[in-house]
């Protein structure tokens, strides 16, 4: 991974092999940051995307091995039991042009992914919501 800084964030190219989830959580960890929100595109390699249902409280996976164009990456990271936590969504795009998407359980870089990752001045983190099941973003102050 390479890192230029800017006045709007800091910009991250993960290179062809690299796992995105992993590889944010290490950087986080190294840059102590409590809080940030990120934007990326690039090629995925392979992806393991979920959609979640509400009435089972459980996470649908599906992963596509070939190759597809990361359109869109969106998400944040918040501190859950001491350590960085990513919650990133991504729409993908094949060789037909068609979009698949999801919450992104895993991505490895296939060709480039290119973030602007953006920290955040108020620490965030995430608490467990009874009734949809999900840990959701909350202040640390908040959590009970
Ligand atoms: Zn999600």
């Amino acid at each position: 991974m390479k890192e230029f800084q800017s006045t709007h964030g800091t910009l991250l190219v993960l290179q062809r092999g690299e796992e995105l989830i992993e590889t944010l959580e290490q950087y986080a960890s190294k840059q102590q940051l409590s809080a940030a929100w990120l934007s990326a595109l690039g090629g995925s390699g392979s992806v393991t995307i979920a959609w979640y249902d509400i009435d089972t409280k459980q996470y649908l996976n599906k992963t596509y091995s070939a190759a597809l164009e990361i359109t869109n990456l969106t998400g944040n990271m918040s501190i859950v039991d001491g350590k960085p936590f990513w919650h990133i969504h991504g729409t993908f795009a094949g060789r037909d042009y068609t979009a698949v998407g999801g919450h992104v359980k895993s991505l490895t870089v296939g060709l480039t992914c290119e973030v602007l990752m953006t920290p955040l001045d108020a620490p965030l983190s995430r608490q467990h919501d009874d009734d949809t099941g999900l840990m959701l973003l909350c202040q640390p102050s908040s959590e009970s």
